[in-house]
């Protein structure tokens, strides 16, 4: 069975003092997470060695929200895979739609990037997902497609460390969630298409994670599809109550 990962974006919310109150709140309730559960927090990067230290004897994860697709150099602003390792990262995410529509991110940068993240010991959460206009133009899974497929490729032999949130660009921070149906739809069409890519045995171990306006009142139902294996959540992770709402909502 699929273990299932909730992971919490943050975003660029929540100063030192902030987080510290966020992550310590998470921790004081990390027994409440069931055994089935992973449970990973993406703080900002200047929270992340304090995640990293907090989390450290606990269950739960941390993870970054964007890595560098270089080792090091000149690239002023950038974060690379081995700095986030150093601070505790497990996971990190890549193509979030918000950093495909403010910072070009494409596909081909996705893949670099995620090959990177593999090589240093990272686990990629690789975002894909329409716009309102593809979906309601009829081109979800082409555009769905086309992204797993240039996100993926050549990760093969180290897919099992991948992990794919499908996120309709419609549903984030806008509380229009897909419907579990809408979801579960998208869901196994992303893993025929990674069967189509690695075969059977690596699509029916990938964990797919969905984002858009998760909150506890629709998780239960979201995750409980047979193809979804978790969520990527904005807003309601925000809040240890809502976001171990979620958690504990997983394994019903
Ligand atoms: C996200 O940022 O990945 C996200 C899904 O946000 P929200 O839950 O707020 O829609």
């Amino acid at each position: 069975m699929r273990k299932k990962i909730i992971a919490g974006n943050w975003k660029m919310y929540k100063d030192l003092t902030e987080s510290a109150e966020l992550l310590g709140g998470l921790k004081a309730r990390a027994g409440e997470i069931p055994s089935g559960v992973t449970l990973v927090v993406c703080p900002p990067y200047t929270s992340l060695a304090l995640a990293g230290a907090t989390m450290k004897e606990t269950p739960i994860k941390v993870g970054g929200q964007n890595m560098s697709e270089h080792d090091e150099g000149a690239f002023t602003g950038e974060i690379s895979a081995k700095m986030l390792k150093s601070t505790g990262c497990e996971f990190v995410i890549l193509g979030h739609s918000e950093r495909r529509q403010y910072n070009g991110e494409t596909n081909e940068g996705v893949n670099r990037k995620a090959r990177k993240a593999l090589a240093a010991g990272l686990r990629p959460i690789i975002c894909v997902g329409e716009t309102l206009a593809e979906r309601e133009g009829g081109v979800t899974e082409s555009v769905v497609g086309t992204q797993v497929r240039g996100c993926l490729d050549g990760l093969g032999d180290r897919m099992e460390n991948v992990v794919v949130a499908y996120e309709p660009v419609w549903a984030i921070g806008t509380g229009k969630t897909a419907t579990p149906a809408q979801a579960q739809e998208v869901h196994a069409f992303i893993r025929k298409t990674v069967e189509e890519m690695f075969g059977p045995s690596v699509a029916g171990n990938l964990v797919i994670q969905y984002g858009g306006s998760v909150k506890p009142d629709n998780s239960a139902d979201l995750l409980g599809q047979k193809d979804i294996d978790g969520a990527l959540v904005g807003g309601a992770c925000l809040k240890a109550d809502s976001f171990m709402q979620i958690a504990k909502s997983a394994l019903r």
